[in-house]
């Protein structure tokens, strides 16, 4: 599943290729998440400004009106001046006077949904729960123990829900806290100052660590075939069941939070 690095790299490599790109046609395969919300031909002619990303949603803001777009499952971008002749699993595409953009999305969890601006109800719903951005100024060691503390919820719960801080997926969510040396299932609201602050600083660092590793697959993402390009992390436990700790030798451990599988060192991750 992409998550928000893998995003935010999508972003990075087709942004500037499309800003200001008038679009001529558009066209929607199979039913994706959530419906477009208007006649894919009422987009000829917008222009394309710029892409910036909110969580893991994508927004093209357009003359008139943003195009949001969600990854889902399986989803996967890609832009170039030519691309093959759609496949089945293609269920969007943008031709531009800057090349195409195109969804590929096997699952159709993802989606592409149009509104007249981010105070749109359509956008607001998909939008307005986020919490701030992990690698923006908004998120505060301060601020996130303040917000932690009212939660009695597991915190690795916490953190995938994304009201607090926002696009913390399951791989991220099991690599920061073993980063931090905090067990998966100690109640939000049990993390003292410190412990919430070395857990701020480590969400910070992995995803940031990711974005790096993802900046070098850039080419992949831009290629015309839109390889999917999801990193592969250097993990420490995410998908380590049975094998040793690579901090301390002990065995990591599996169990199952909210149908999620998480990971975790018993030993380096004690309370
Ligand atoms: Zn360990």
């Amino acid at each position: 599943m992409p998550e928000l690095p893998e995003v935010e790299v999508t972003r990075l490599s087709f942004a500037d290729r499309i800003a200001g790109a008038r679009i001529e046609s558009a066209t929607i395969g199979k039913p994706l998440r959530w419906p477009l919300g208007l006649a894919p031909a009422a987009l000829q002619g917008r222009q394309v400004l710029q892409v910036r990303r909110r969580g893991k949603y994508l927004l093209l803001d357009l003359d008139h009106g943003l195009l949001l777009i969600h990854l889902g499952m399986s989803g996967s971008l890609a832009f170039a001046d030519q691309l093959p002749a759609a496949g089945p699993h293609d269920h969007f595409e943008l031709v531009t006077s800057q090349g195409r953009l195109r969804l590929h999305d096997p699952r159709r969890f993802g989606a592409v949904v149009w509104a007249e601006s981010e105070a749109d109800p359509v956008a607001r719903k998909l939008l307005g729960h986020l919490g701030v951005e992990p690698l923006g100024p908004g998120f505060e060691p301060l601020a996130f123990w303040q917000a932690l503390q009212a939660r009695r919820s597991a915190i690795k719960q916490v953190l995938l829900a994304g009201d607090i801080v926002v696009g913390v997926g399951n791989i991220y969510a099991s690599e920061a806290l073993f980063a931090a040396g905090i067990a998966p299932t100690l109640s939000a609201s049990g993390l003292s100052q410190v412990r919430a602050e070395r857990l701020h600083g480590a969400i910070r660092s992995v995803l940031a660590r990711a974005l790096e590793q993802g900046g070098s697959t850039l080419k992949d993402f831009s290629s015309a075939e839109g390889k999917s390009g999801y990193f592969q992390l250097e993990a420490m436990v995410y998908d380590r069941a049975g094998l040793p700790c690579r901090a301390c030798g002990a065995t990591i451990q599996t169990l199952r939070q909210g149908q999620r599988s998480t990971f975790f060192c018993p030993d380096c991750q004690t309370s």
